[in-house]
Parts: C-alpha cells; sequence; structure tokens
C-alpha cells in the first residue's frame, strides 16, 4: 500500500480568521486529542491518493490533526482496474442510480474480498493493536472485520448516500452490509444516509471542511489569477512562460508549467477572453455531476437571451488521474459528443478542460484560479453525498448554482448563500437560474459575500477536528 505523508499544520494563520471563542476550543480540542492518544496511531485506509473529495478532506483533516500532535497516517489501497470497476458500481448503486448495471454476486463477493485479503495482511504488519483505523467509503469497507481481529478500533466513514433509499441502494448496501457491520463505529455526511442497521452503535455525523490556507484555497489577486489563467491557456492573452511559482503542501516550491505540458482546452477555437464572464463547474469526469447537461442547460439559456458575452468552462481531472474512478475516459468521450452536438454558436463559448494530475497542487492551483474567476459556479449534479467544490466555491465568494440534493440542501440556503435548483433535470430551470446572478451584479455580490459567512461559519478545519476528536474520544473511552 502506498503511504501518503501530510505536513501538519498548527492553529497558525488560520488564528487570524476565527474569533477567539473558536480560537480556545480549538486548542482544547488539540490538547484533548493529545491526551486520549498519547502514542497510539490513527491510521486512514483509502481509494486514491488524488482526485476527488476523500483524497481532498483527508490532506485538510490530516494536516490539522497532525499539527494538533496526534499521529495520523494516511495509506492507499492497492488493488487492480476491475476491483475498482466493482467498487464504482457500488459507489453509484449507494447512491441508487445502478451504474455500469453489472452483478454483485458470488464472483464480486469474490474479487473483492481476494484484494483486500492482500491489503489487509500489509495493514496488519503496520497496524498495532492499540491503534484506530479509520476506513473509507465503500472500497475499504471488508477490511472492518480483518482489523477488528487485530485489536484495533475501525472506524468507517461513508462518503456517500441517498436521503431516499431505494432498490438500487438497498442491494449494494445487501452486499456490504455484512462486510462492514463489524466496524466498531460508523461516520456519514448526513443523518438521512445512516442505515438502520448501523443506528444499534456509534453513530457520528461528520461533514466535510475545506482548508482556507491550502492552494487550493488560499487568496489570491485579481493579477495572480489572471497570471495564472493566462500561463495555463484558459484566458486569452498573458505570458505562456510568466514563471509562476507556488508552495506546495509537503514545502517544496513548484513552476507552473506552460498550458502545452498542463493538458488544458480539449475542444474548441481558443480560450475566452479574461474579460468574458464566466460559468464554471469543476468536477471528476462522472455522470453523476452531468457536465454533459451543463452545456444543454448553458445552450437553453443563450438560445431563451443570449446572455451577451458569457462562457462556460467544464474543467476535470486529466483521466488517468484518479485511480479509483474508472468511467472517466467514457465519461469525457460522452462530454465531447455532447460539445459537438451543440449549436455551432453556443459551440464556441464552451469549453472543456482537463487539468494534470501528476502536481497536485498545480492542480490545485488552477482549479483555485479558475473558481476566483468564475462570474457563477455551478455543481448540477444527479447525487452528491457532499460537494466540496460548492464550499471551495462559497469560500471563493462566489454565487453558486447547485441542485438541491443530498449534502448540497445542508452546504446551501437557498436565496441567501446560494441558489438551489430544485430539479436537476430541468434544463428550463437550469437556465432561469443560471440568468439570475448573471444579469443581477448586486444580487450575485450578496450571495457571495453570505457564501463566505456561511463557510467561515460550519465548514473549517477547526469544526471538523473537534467533531473527530469527540468521536474517536467517545470510542477510545
Ligand atoms: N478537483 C480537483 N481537480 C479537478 C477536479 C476536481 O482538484 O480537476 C477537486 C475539487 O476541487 C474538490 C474535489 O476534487 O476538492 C471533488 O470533491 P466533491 O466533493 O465536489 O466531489 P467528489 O469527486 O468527491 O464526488
Amino acid at each position: 500500500m502506498e503511504e501518503v505523508h501530510v505536513r501538519p499544520v498548527g492553529l497558525g494563520p488560520l488564528e487570524t480568521m476565527l474569533p477567539t471563542p473558536r480560537v480556545e476550543r480549538f486548542l482544547a480540542a488539540a490538547k484533548r486529542a493529545r491526551a486520549v492518544f498519547g502514542d497510539r496511531t490513527v491510521w486512514h485506509v483509502n481509494a486514491t491518493a488524488h482526485g476527488g473529495g476523500v483524497a481532498e478532506l483527508l490532506q485538510t483533516l490530516l494536516a490539522y490533526a497532525n499539527g494538533a500532535g496526534v499521529e495520523n497516517r494516511w495509506l492507499v489501497l492497492d488493488a487492480e482496474p476491475r476491483f475498482f470497476a466493482l467498487t464504482k458500481r457500488l459507489h453509484n448503486m449507494l447512491h441508487g442510480e445502478p451504474g455500469d448495471g453489472g452483478p454483485l454476486g458470488d464472483d464480486e463477493h469474490a474479487l473483492y474480498e481476494d484484494v483486500l485479503r492482500t491489503n489487509l495482511a500489509d495493514l496488519a504488519g503496520r497496524v498495532s493493536a492499540r491503534d484506530i483505523v479509520v476506513l473509507h467509503d465503500p472500497q475499504t469497507a471488508g477490511l472492518a472485520a480483518g482489523l477488528r481481529a487485530t485489536g484495533a478500533l475501525v472506524v468507517w466513514r461513508c462518503h456517500v448516500g441517498r436521503d431516499h433509499p431505494n432498490a438500487v441502494s438497498e442491494a449494494a448496501w445487501a452486499f456490504l452490509r455484512g462486510y462492514v457491520e463489524q466496524a466498531h463505529a460508523f461516520v456519514f455526511t448526513r443523518n438521512a444516509y445512516v442505515p438502520d442497521w448501523a443506528r444499534t452503535g456509534l453513530v457520528a455525523i461528520i461533514p466535510p471542511s475545506i482548508d482556507p490556507l491550502s492552494v487550493k484555497n488560499m487568496p489570491l489577486s485579481p493579477g495572480q489569477v489572471h497570471a495564472v489563467l493566462a500561463q495555463v491557456g484558459l484566458v486569452s492573452g498573458g505570458d505562456p512562460d510568466g514563471g509562476i511559482s507556488f508552495v506546495r503542501r509537503d514545502g517544496t516550491t513548484g513552476a507552473l508549467r506552460p498550458h502545452w505540458r498542463t493538458g488544458g482546452l480539449l475542444v474548441d477555437d481558443g480560450p475566452p477572453p479574461p474579460s468574458a464572464p464566466l460559468v464554471v463547474q469543476v468536477s471528476r469526469w462522472d455522470r453523476l455531476k452531468d457536465m454533459a447537461g451543463v452545456m444543454e442547460g448553458f445552450a437553453r439559456a443563450v438560445d431563451d437571451d443570449g446572455l451577451d458575452g458569457v462562457e462556460l468552462m467544464l474543467a476535470g481531472p486529466e483521466v488517468s488521474g484518479v485511480a479509483d474512478d474508472p468511467e472517466g475516459a467514457e465519461v469525457l468521450g460522452e462530454c465531447r459528443e455532447a460539445w459537438r452536438r451543440l449549436p455551432p454558436v453556443v459551440r464556441r463559448r464552451v469549453h472543456l478542460v482537463t487539468v494534470p494530475m501528476d502536481d497536485p497542487d498545480e492542480n490545485a492551483l488552477v482549479v483555485n484560479a479558475l473558481q476566483r474567476h468564475a462570474a457563477v459556479v455551478v455543481q448540477k449534479s444527479l447525487v452528491e453525498g457532499f460537494g466540496l467544490t460548492v464550499t471551495e466555491a462559497m469560500w471563493k465568494a462566489r454565487p453558486v448554482v447547485a441542485s438541491r440534493l443530498g449534502g448540497i440542501q445542508d452546504q446551501i440556503t437557498d436565496g441567501r448563500d446560494g441558489l438551489l435548483l430544485q430539479d436537476p433535470q430541468d434544463l428550463d430551470d437550469f437556465a432561469t437560474v443560471l440568468r439570475r446572478p448573471l444579469a443581477d451584479a448586486g444580487l450575485a455580490a450578496r450571495l457571495g459575500a453570505a457564501a463566505h459567512a456561511r463557510v467561515l461559519g460550519e465548514y473549517l478545519g477547526d469544526r471538523h477536528l473537534e467533531q473527530y476528536v469527540d468521536l474517536l474520544a467517545a470510542l477510545a473511552s
């Protein structure tokens, strides 16, 4: 298994952003963590080191937890593509969607158990009986029983879910339950996601958080935003060799590569001018993010009212970049097809972008600049456990238009700190809602300011760390 090293982050500069009572609570949580854990290690196991919300969340949580003085370590499963095809099916099905429609029978159980048996042998050589292991998502659920047998305390944290179970989600739970009910505690993002059988044990509801000081979210001036986007070719003009550098999470310095080496625009006649108001969605290439639907909805908005000068940019990771997401290439191909079907007058205002993941901090810098440059950020997902992209854009004071479902309902209060789509499949409604912040600068500014305040209040690392320490303390007592 590969180990990902996360550099500790102390309260440091975050202290200047937080009111004094929150600083005091943060310090108290850190002290409690050290008292409870002493020399125990907390291990996290997930399916990918880069790309997607779980890897992003672990970077933030582990940086603060290590900064608080508790040893947290992160291991990534070693698995073959067939395994990830199966676990992506389970992921889709937990969301109530059939995914590739494949079976969950004896052969799938055998494959799942085989891969996890090898990983368990590796883990058993590292984890001591005094340690705590936090397993993330369906990919790791089958490690619970074997780890429990070593004497370690086992938590399963599930980042996906569905507000109202359906036959498809129940079938996925039937596959997983026998493995995962061996865990000592469970963490879900929303109360509605907790299956009834898990409620008899220790359950915590903990939404993710973002780190306002990470490369993904750190402040950038308008000049820096423009320089980054121009260098990677996402807006026109600028110096392709602008010599932009950045400090990586591990403390080393990176240099932003010019656009012919950083992926960039896939299918259009050239980047938008820097002055064009940009509608942006940043997502993995996953059907449930409905990038194709965003294009169609944008086309409808253009058709209705022209949206003078507004352009659309859909950005995602280079498809080889997210190890546990085998559908990426196929979905990106579908998006290119959907782009080709757009009327030419719309097509030249729609940009598909892939951003390399080989240097995750460079990727984060580009995403940061793109989110800050956006006139409106959209997240038109068809399901969403919790949309980190939504919170990232809100932190950057962007007006966000997002689907009223899953965790997004908790993240945005409609009309106050963002705008919600009642039915994300309704493209006319999408077009109507999208036009509102584009046409009304005052509304856009009010939503953006309220969005930033909301994230400051509820979605930073101190709240997350406190809930995490509470859970682990309850488990260890
Ligand atoms: N992301 C990224 N680069 C990309 C696409 C996505 O860094 O090219 C990040 C995005 O900024 C966010 C995470 O991946 O931090 C996606 O998390 P989210 O919860 O929105 O969706 P998930 O991928 O977990 O379904």
